[in-house]
């Protein structure tokens, strides 16, 4: 085997969508979805490969490399890349166009011992989501034992700091600028409502 084709099998790829790209419509249009997977999404990829081309981050795996380069300034641009490319693979496993309604029985309980209701946990969720200031994501997480929401800014994530993601809402603009504008509250609430994966929770939380 040649030496393009070891490095061509250690590239990052864009996986495919869990969904056609019409799916979410019309929370999410297929255009937005369009443009998020196939630009954002592969530009991020696209980019990481390029950036480890050569480097001794190029045979690892996208956490190792999130791990390996979190809080370093001499490789921020690389951070953003990789954590840009897993944080949206993980988004769309978030969303499903069967989401929404109710989480299965025993997360529910779970999340209730901690929120109080469903509601309070989704409550803190839209807030975490329209409180982040600029670029960002929204997070359900486990920290250590513990079912807690966060908000991280640009291209960070809970990985980072070694804290299990369960869900994520993307609340950069090209998220969900084309469908709603300015309204990124309603973009938020109606994800809650009618695409969110409780499915998806469950499976991170076993
Ligand atoms: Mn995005």
């Amino acid at each position: 085997m040649s030496n393009d084709n070891l490095q061509s099998a250690s590239k990052h790829v864009l996986a495919p969508l869990p969904y056609a790209e019409n799916a979410l419509a019309p929370v999410i249009s297929a255009r937005t979805i369009s443009l998020h997977y196939g630009k954002h999404h592969k530009g991020y990829i696209d980019n990481l490969n390029k950036l480890i081309a050569g480097t001794e981050l190029a045979e690892l795996t996208l956490e190792k490399i999130i791990a390996a380069t979190a809080g370093k300034a001499d490789k921020t641009v690389i951070f953003n890349n990789a954590a840009q490319a897993w944080n949206h693979a993980f988004y769309w496993s978030s969303l499903s166009p069967m989401g929404g309604g109710e989480p299965p029985a025993v997360l529910k309980q779970k999340i209730e011992a901690v929120f109080g209701t469903m509601d309070a946990c989704k409550k803190e969720l839209a807030t975490a989501a329209t409180a982040q200031f600029g670029s960002g994501w929204a997070w359900f997480v486990l920290d250590g034992n513990k079912l807690k929401v966060l908000k991280t800014g640009n291209a960070d994530s809970p990985l980072a700091k070694g804290i299990k993601p369960l869900l994520t809402i993307d609340v950069w603009e090209h998220a969900y600028y084309l469908d709603y504008q300015n309204r990124r509250a309603d973009y938020v609430a109606a994800v809650l409502d009618k695409l969110i994966n409780w499915n998806f929770v469950s499976e991170n939380l076993v």
